[in-house]
């Protein structure tokens, strides 16, 4: 798996393959699986909130999740290609989960919401088991947000809190959290209760997700985001260059389940020998 940096970020060139493969070695070790969308609106905001970078740089999987990323990627000479959704991961994670009897915790959306994407999921996906679920409005503590989740010993912790919530939480909590694999997903929470739908297939199929649901939710800040996206990353393509002639794979899919620091201190050995 290739990183590429795009307007100063880290993105990841995998599949929603690339993914499925890589669960079973990371459900089996005691190495944490951190799932991160990279996109326009969350590439935005790092400035502002650097814990935001930092967890990105953390994950051990960087999604590229928006049109804009693969747009830029091809632009600036990259190889990604392929737009891989939080959403679309999470269903694999839960068809998985299904699969192999696994356990998983939702944290995030209101408190309707969350009860009834637990329920839905549950119906859903006989053979995984909803061990718990907490709002995203709740007046707990990070800390014991923690102590609940890991109370119940999850394998898979979703988190729907949006951005930057979601990556500033995670950031805060993931060393003392126990679940396995992490992954935000940003609404998804509002379209597994049924709350909100998805685009239509139409939209989905011509990368136009984005376009439906900024018009259809009136949000059209994220347009103006895209377009900043896209101007800082061209502007910041010196970087991007440099970055990708120091690249090295970071994380093999399925094989090496190294840390980022781990990464970095194989990258030294390598400069040094
Ligand atoms: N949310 C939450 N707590 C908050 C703010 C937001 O749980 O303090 C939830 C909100 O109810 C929704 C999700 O986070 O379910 C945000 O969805 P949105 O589509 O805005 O996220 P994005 O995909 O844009 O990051």
């Amino acid at each position: 798996m290739e990183t590429e940096y795009i307007s100063g970020l880290p993105v990841d060139n995998l599949t929603r393959q690339d993914i499925i493969d890589d669960l079973p070695a990371y459900l089996a070790s005691d190495k944490k699986m951190i799932i991160t969308s990279v996109n326009p609106q969350i590439a935005m905001q790092v400035e502002q909130y650097p814990e935001v970078r930092k967890y990105i740089q953390r994950a051990t999987h960087r999604l590229p999740d928006g049109v804009g990323v693969v747009k830029m990627s091809k632009y600036l000479g990259g190889n990604i290609r392929e737009r891989v959704t939080g959403i679309d991961v999470m269903d694999d994670c839960l068809h998985y989960a299904d699969a192999h009897g696994c356990r998983i915790f939702l944290y995030g959306a209101k408190k309707e919401v969350v009860k009834k994407a637990a329920a839905n999921i549950a119906a859903d996906y006989p053979n995984l088991k909803v061990v718990g679920y907490i709002d995203g409005y709740t007046e707990l503590s990070g800390d014991e947000i923690t102590t609940r989740i890991n109370a119940v010993h999850p394998d898979f912790l979703f988190v729907a809190l949006g951005s930057p919530k979601q990556e500033l939480f995670l950031e805060e909590q993931v060393d003392a959290l126990n679940a396995k694999v992490y992954l935000d997903v940003g609404g998804t929470f509002d379209v597994l209760s049924g709350t909100v739908k998805r685009a239509p297939q139409f939209f989905i199929k011509l990368n136009l997700e984005w376009l439906y649901r900024s018009l259809k939710y009136r949000r059209p800040e994220r347009l103006i985001q895209i377009l900043q996206y896209m101007v800082k990353s061209w502007r910041m393509r010196g970087h991007s260059r440099q970055m990708a002639g120091n690249k090295k794979p970071q994380v093999g899919t399925g094989k090496s389940l190294k840390t980022p620091s781990e990464q970095a201190s194989d990258r030294d050995v390598k400069k040094n020998s």
